[in-house]
């Protein structure tokens, strides 16, 4: 058996007088406080360069530590120890008869798996074995249904890409963004585009259409654009193709938004849906036909030319219903005339939030992309949407996110997360 030290645990009375010496007095950067519910334990962890420090605070009269503190005061509680398989140690210690509290594994915090070994078998130290989870996947592309009233709503995608990782967390330090979304050698971060499929009794609906084909070798090597698994896998996952949608509704008209419209047939570039209107705000249209220095490369007019061309848009002004359940809202923003959908039916709301929140990284207010042309009218929209998703547990949809492509937004002590649904 491998063990490593992985962190020591401290039983504290008092969290400002204990930071005042672990945090202030020896330097040690604190992280977010983690709840264990199950054990009435808020736990403060402060790295010291390999192993840390664990502050443990209790949250209930009836808490372990609680009944630690009165027995024993404050001081060392616990030493944690790593080890691979954990279900293999504790057979070995079984094996020597050493003293166990837990004789099977149990789950602990992010996705680990723990057990105790009784302190009397460890010479009077409390010793728990930690087997850390499996390395998060760093990418999902799963398609996803879900009845909603009159609608189903399934999660696409149109492969996955990559996008400066500095540029899509705007003025937040890498130190504190390459936690979240982990940075390749080129300072990348993975990301998706995740159309949103709307199948409606009115009709198929498509919400953004994702990069589509077009795109030249230089820029997707640029972008890690892969193109093994894309929008026409994840339509035959659903039993459809391109001819089988009838309506395209763009968010806006960024190429890994909308770049997916159009496709170079016979006799240059056509509608790459056959049969589709293309819903367009009409203010966004004017924006990416005429675009400036800032957005230029953003708005390829190779993606919604053609379309009007083949006489396939139809313009709409406004926050409209656009079909029946489906409403569109002006974010500005990202772009002056960026836009998240609304899907209502059956008293039920989700809201496909495009570029206004692109990943569930992107959850704290000021956590907004250098790519946003007006980044205080992002932060004001957003303060108030996110507020409101919040209390009104809307289902969110997260077409850049690599790994969830909807769940629910949820505020603990003024962390936010979100809750998984597809
Ligand atoms: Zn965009
Ligand atoms: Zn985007």
């Amino acid at each position: 058996m491998k063990v490593a030290l992985d962190h020591v645990g401290i039983a504290i009375e008092d969290l400002d007088a204990a930071l005042a010496f672990y945090r202030d007095a020896l330097g040690l950067e604190v992280e977010r406080p983690e709840e264990v519910p199950t054990q009435r334990v808020r736990a403060h962890l402060l790295d010291t360069g390999g192993a840390s420090l664990e502050l443990l605070e209790a949250t209930a009269a009836d808490s372990p530590i609680t009944s630690f503190l009165k027995r024993r005061g404050p001081g060392l509680h616990h030493i944690t120890l790593r080890v691979e398989d954990l279900r293999a140690a504790l057979a070995q210690l079984a094996a020597r008869d050493v003293r166990l509290i837990d004789a099977e594994p149990r789950p602990g915090a992010h996705g680990s798996l723990v057990a105790f070994i009784h302190p009397s078998a460890a010479h009077g130290v409390l010793v728990e074995l930690k087997q850390a989870p499996p390395p998060r996947p760093a990418l999902r592309l799963e398609i996803g249904s879900i009845a909603w009233g009159d609608l189903t709503l399934t999660a696409l995608h149109d492969g996955p890409f990559r996008l400066d990782g500095g540029a899509m967390f705007g003025v937040v330090p890498k130190p504190l963004w390459e936690k979240l979304a982990p940075a390749d050698d080129r300072n990348r971060i993975q990301l998706a585009m995740r159309p949103l499929l709307v199948e409606a009794p009115w009709g198929r609906m498509l919400v953004d259409c994702g990069v589509g084909d077009k795109m030249p070798e230089k820029a997707r090597d640029i972008y890690a654009l892969d193109r093994t698994r894309h929008l026409d896998h994840a339509l035959a996952a659903r039993g459809l193709d391109a001819a089988a949608i009838d309506v395209v509704l763009a968010t806006h008209l960024h190429f890994d938004h909308f770049g997916g419209a159009t496709t170079r047939g016979a006799d240059g570039l056509v509608p790459r849906f056959p049969r589709a209107r293309h819903l367009i705000r009409d203010a966004e249209w004017e924006d990416a036909t005429h675009p400036h220095e800032r957005n230029r490369a953003s708005y390829l007019q190779d993606d919604f030319v053609p379309l009007r061309r083949a006489n396939a848009v139809d313009f709409f002004t406004g926050d409209v219903t656009v079909k029946p359940g489906v409403r569109v809202e002006r974010t500005g923003g990202h772009t002056g005339q960026h836009q998240i959908v609304y899907l209502e039916s059956g008293g039920r709301t989700a809201v496909f939030v495009a570029d206004l929140i692109p990943t569930t990284a992107h959850l704290q207010d000021p956590w907004a992309m250098g790519y946003d042309l007006f980044p205080m009218e992002t932060l004001a929209f957003k303060k108030r949407f996110i507020r409101e998703a919040i209390d009104r547990e809307y289902l969110i949809f997260f077409e850049h996110d690599p790994l969830v492509a909807a769940g629910i937004i949820r505020e603990r002590d003024g962390r936010r997360s979100v809750e998984q649904v597809l």
